[in-house]
Formats: C-alpha cells, structure tokens, sequence
C-alpha cells in the first residue's frame, strides 16, 4: 500500500509538471473504485485549471480554478491498495487497469489501480474541504509544523495502549505506516509495546524527530528517482530505506549485534531490538 513518503513522492513529482496547467478532458474507464467516479468528470473540468496539489494524510488535492461553471472546486484522489499515477502523452495506449485520464493538452496524468481500492472525488468549494468526512477525521501532519515533543506527549497523556499502535492511529498522526513506526521507536529506543502514557517529555521529543526523520528521508529518497513517472508500488520492503528492524526478525541489531524479534500487535506484525528498545 502507498504510505505517505510515496504520496508526496507522487506529489512532488507531478506538482511542476501540471501545477497551472489548463485540462482539455477526462476519460473514465469504469464507473467507480472504491467509491463511484465522478459523474462527466470531462465536462466538469474541462478548460479549467490546476491551481495547486496538496496533500493531506494519504490524499492528493487537486486544486482546480477557472472551471466552465465559474466556481473553484477539488479533485481528492487516494492511491488505495495498489494505486499508481504516471504522466504519459495521449498516444500511448491505456493498459487495462488504466482507470481515469485527465487530459492537460499534450499531457495525460493516468491513474491505474489494478485492485481498484483507490478513489477520485469530485469536492464542490461550497463547502470548505478540510470538512470534508474523509479528511476531517485526520490527525496531525507528521512532517508540518506543530507535531513535536510537547505535542506528542500532550496527546499521547490519556492513551494506555502500547505505543506503536497509538503511533499508527490516523486519528492521532497521519502516515506513520507499519514500517515508519518500527523504524522511529527504533532510532528513539523506545520499546514499541512501551505504554504511551508512560513516555516521558524527553523522549517523548525523541520520538516526534524520529518520525520527521524517518518519514523525510523516505522522501528524499523517493525523490531523487522521480522525474516524469511517478510510481507507487507500495508495499515491497522499506521503499528505498535501509530498514534497520523492519522484516529483520533473526537478523543482528545494527546497533548492539542481538537478534532483532518479531511480535504480533493490533493484527500487526511489530519489529523491534529488545536490548536497545526499552
Ligand atoms: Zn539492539
């Protein structure tokens, strides 16, 4: 599945080529995917332009201006299960898990999404589109400012569960998926079944810049591979990081040699280094 690094990898990576574009169409392959397609997605869109992508969590928004009925209005795309967007010219055949095309003149941006969990949907500016239902029950941008220590510890102050699964709650933080929570109470030498009320300040501020860290050079890395395509493969290991725990079980700690251990939490495989996590 997408994680959040390959979303913004997607992002970056498609934000200067279509940011101010004008769209000249859309072609809809299938009526829906986890959710129905928007309906003359086409003619809704067409002539207008790409103001800006944003990301939210897991969403791409696509922020659209001088539409054919005068408004502004947002496109909210998710990568689902097994999503992937690509800019290819309008003569390259779609395969046939190619979904959606939106035409911007001689560019296409092509969603595929061969197990069909991902979604594109239409947002009318009516209303305003952090109020939208899938969105506004998202927690906090781990990478944006104002998610630290003080912060963490703050909330994690009524949470009695152990900490790796509160860090996996979208409620809580965005994005911090099976492999960037093994991987940040790794590097912060927390134990990942530590409960969360009992994390002090100080490591508390450890584990917030163990997250940015881990997710920001997941980015990088990410990032440097981008240009015209932009893909999203999800899943397959540590996206291009050198996992230090993540599906280690067996292997020796990269930092006290012992056997790192593999525990089953929350219907979730937990990797972790017993003698350094505590
Ligand atoms: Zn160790």
């Amino acid at each position: 599945m997408p994680e959040l690094p390959e979303v913004e990898v997607s992002r970056l990576g498609l934000a200067p080529e279509l940011t101010g574009r004008f769209m000249t169409g859309a072609i809809t392959r299938t009526s829906r995917l986890r959710y129905p397609l928007p309906e003359r997605l086409g003619q809704k869109l067409q002539g207008g332009r790409l103001a800006a992508i944003r990301r939210r969590g897991k969403y791409l928004l696509f922020d659209l201006d001088h539409l054919p009925n005068g408004k502004t209005a947002s496109l909210i795309l998710h990568l689902g299960m097994s999503g992937s967007l690509r800019i290819v010219s309008p003569d390259i055949a779609p395969q046939p898990h190619d979904h959606v095309d939106i035409v911007f003149g001689d560019k296409v941006l092509r969603l595929r999404d061969p197990r069909r969990f991902g979604a594109l949907l239409w947002h009318d500016d009516d209303a305003p589109l952090e109020n939208h239902p899938l969105l506004a029950v998202l927690g906090i941008e781990p990478l944006e400012a104002g998610f630290d220590g003080a912060w963490l510890h703050k909330h994690l102050h009524k949470r009695t569960g152990p900490i790796k699964p509160v860090l996996m709650d979208s409620h809580l933080v965005v994005g911090i998926g099976n492999i960037y929570a093994a991987e940040s109470l790794f590097m912060s030498g927390i134990s990942p079944l530590r409960t969360a009320n009992r994390i002090s300040a100080t490591r508390c501020d450890r584990l917030a810049e163990s997250v940015r860290q881990t997710l920001s050079s997941a980015v990088a890395a990410g990032g440097s591979s981008v240009r015209d395509y932009v893909h999203s493969d999800g899943g397959a290991g540590c996206f291009q990081l050198q996992c230090a725990v993540y599906e280690r079980e067996g292997a020796p700690c990269v930092k006290c040699g012992k056997p790192i251990r593999r525990i089953r939490q929350a219907g979730r495989s937990t990797f972790y280094c017993p003698h350094c996590q505590k």
